[in-house]
């Protein structure tokens, strides 16, 4: 299942269901934040720098400028559609089985395709629909709904059957939720798209999913520094995995930055990354990770720096029986 191709950027990790996901993918959450024109921008330079593997979402809004970014490059002749990997999530307040396909519809319509690589189950929590809010809240109290996350992964094996996704996967589920699944489901999860890097080694969760053949895609490499200003603030957030002294000297002895140190951990490892960036410098940065490897050495110390910390926990949904972070 982990074999791969060297191929350089485009190196692949081969899915339970026969297809490749590309090792290394270009993240796109609040990409989104930044002028209109940027996601589009990032899209089209990464594509340039070799990604062939993009992360989105329903709720990241972002997809519209994704799509006419990979238009403007099969116009290019740059890239054929069945070049590309894209990936997409199921939002919350998607869970009803009439929901499911509406909310991949809007997907393929706003990115301008006819399918999908892969189709994630976003979060095992349902949210109510409620107009088309996000995060649909009343009296600053979160809605949830009690959608089975079973019934919403008949729904992905429906979408699969259709034949406008190829590959469907989870995120955000954790052992005793995927154990369940597997028990029940017709086709396995081909992916769990996980928060992974060394402040959360999640050994466990890892372990697990290599046993049962679900791929693993790391999210929030860099422990998503943007996450939230508030956050960021010197005296407030002791997690900078990017200023990590450990981290700094790994990078230092192989003559590489941080960043390609945290990317190459996972793809070292199998597992596949998707650091978001809208910087050209940074993108073609993180493309770099192919090319040295992390002793054995490297690797204990790295995994030496588990703390547990989670940068996304959607806390505010932690009393529903389907949270997974507990
Ligand atoms: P991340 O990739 O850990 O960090 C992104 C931040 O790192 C950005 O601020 C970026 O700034 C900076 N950065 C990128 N490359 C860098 C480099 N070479 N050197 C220094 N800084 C660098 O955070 P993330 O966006 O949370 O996670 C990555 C992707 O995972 C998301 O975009 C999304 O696609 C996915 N994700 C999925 C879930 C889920 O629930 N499934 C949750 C979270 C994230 P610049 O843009 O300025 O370069």
């Amino acid at each position: 299942m982990y074999s791969m191709e060297d191929t350089q950027v485009a190196r692949t990790i081969e899915l339970n269901d026969g297809t490749r996901m590309p090792a290394l993918g270009l993240g796109t959450w609040k990409s989104s934040f930044f002028p209109r024109t940027s996601i589009q921008g990032a899209v089209e330079t990464a594509i340039a720098a070799g990604y062939r593997h993009i992360d989105t979402a329903y709720s990241y809004k972002n997809e519209v400028d994704i799509g006419k970014a990979l238009q403007s490059k099969m116009q290019q002749g740059i890239i054929r559609r069945q070049d590309m990997f894209i990936v997409s999530k199921l939002w919350c307040t998607y869970h009803a089985p009439e929901d499911i396909p509406v909310c991949l519809n809007k997907s393929l319509n706003d990115l301008q395709l006819d399918y999908l690589d892969l189709y994630l189950v976003h979060f095992p929590v349902g949210l109510k629909k409620v107009d088309d809010e996000l995060f649909p809240k009343k009296d600053g109290k979160m809605l949830t709904s009690d959608v089975d996350y079973i019934d919403v992964w008949r729904g992905m094996e429906t979408l699969q059957a259709s034949g406008k996704v190829k590959s469907i996967g989870v995120s955000n589920f954790n052992i005793l939720q995927l154990e369940r699944l597997l028990a029940l489901c017709r086709v396995p999860p081909a992916v769990n798209q996980v928060e992974l890097h060394p402040y959360l080694v999640q050994t466990e969760l890892v372990e697990f999913c290599k046993s049962k053949n679900i791929a693993l895609t790391a999210y929030s490499p860099f422990g998503s520094p943007a996450r939230s200003p508030k956050l960021i603030r010197e005296d407030a957030d002791p997690h900078k995995l990017l200023e990590d002294p450990v981290v700094a000297e790994i990078a230092k002895k192989h003559r590489h930055s941080p960043a390609q140190v945290l990317l190459r951990y996972h793809v070292q490892q199998g597992v596949a990354v998707i650091p978001k960036s809208d910087k050209p410098h940074h993108i073609l940065e993180n493309t770099k990770v192919f090319e040295f490897s992390l002793t054995d050495e490297d690797m204990r110390a790295l995994r030496g720096l588990d703390r547990g910390w989670k940068a996304c926990m959607l806390e505010e949904v932690k009393s529903h029986p389907y949270y997974p972070f507990v």
